[in-house]
């Protein structure tokens, strides 16, 4: 791999990884990032770089998409408890959705969330995938 390329995804991983916050008072994770610490009500404090890595703690199987989404139904929109504490809410992929479970171990990945007709923009964001490896 040239070094181009390891800079390429190094700036990709940046932009698209968990950035919170970890509070300086109490140490607790912190996301999204904002200007309160939920766990103390301190002032939050520097980005944080989440692992990614979570499991399902409760979901829901979407049947009827919004506008945009169609293509992807019927999909698994969950709660995922990541492994530093906090609670996020993402569609999860990579899955049957006959497949999800609560506690089923799960890693970020970016994905493609949404196209927006003719013009063929293509929003990205992330997305949760079983993980294999501590599965
Ligand atoms: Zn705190």
């Amino acid at each position: 791999m040239t070094v181009e390329i390891a800079r390429h995804w190094r700036l990709k991983a940046q932009r698209y990884g968990l950035i919170g916050e970890v509070c300086p008072t109490c140490h607790g994770k912190i996301f999204p990032p904002r200007d309160v610490c939920p766990h103390c009500a301190g002032e939050a404090g520097p980005a944080f770089q989440f692992s990614g890595q979570g499991e399902v703690y409760s979901y829901t199987t979407i049947h009827n998409a919004p506008e945009g989404y169609e293509g992807n139904v019927p999909y698994v929109v969950a709660l995922i408890k990541l492994d530093e504490g906090p609670m996020i809410t993402a569609q999860l992929t990579d899955i049957d959705v006959a497949e999800v479970e609560i506690g089923l171990p799960v890693e970020m990945v970016t994905r493609k969330l949404m196209e927006h007709g003719e013009e063929g923009l293509i929003q990205y964001g992330y997305k949760f995938r079983p993980d294999l490896v501590t599965a």
